[in-house]
């Protein structure tokens, strides 16, 4: 059984899905047990994943002021 500190640990491996199969439904298993590790793992998540849209924003608006030709 892991430790709260393992989670953790290698919850940013977990969440970019770098872990093994093992190791990852060791944390799942985890995660449906311990509520504290539940909400840093879901408050992680969400972070990575708004930082991923603003990232795809600014290279989405880096690449149109580059196409547009007009004004
Ligand atoms: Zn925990």
């Amino acid at each position: 059984m892991l430790k709260c500190h393992d989670v953790v640990d290698q919850s940013s491996d977990y969440i970019d899905g770098e872990l093994g199969f093992w190791r990852k439904w060791q944390i799942r298993l985890h995660i449906f047990m311990c509520v504290n590790c539940r909400r840093m793992i879901q408050q992680l998540t969400l972070t990575k994943k708004v930082a991923a849209i603003i990232g795809k924003d600014i290279l989405r608006k880096e690449d149109k002021s580059d196409s547009c030709k007009h004004e």
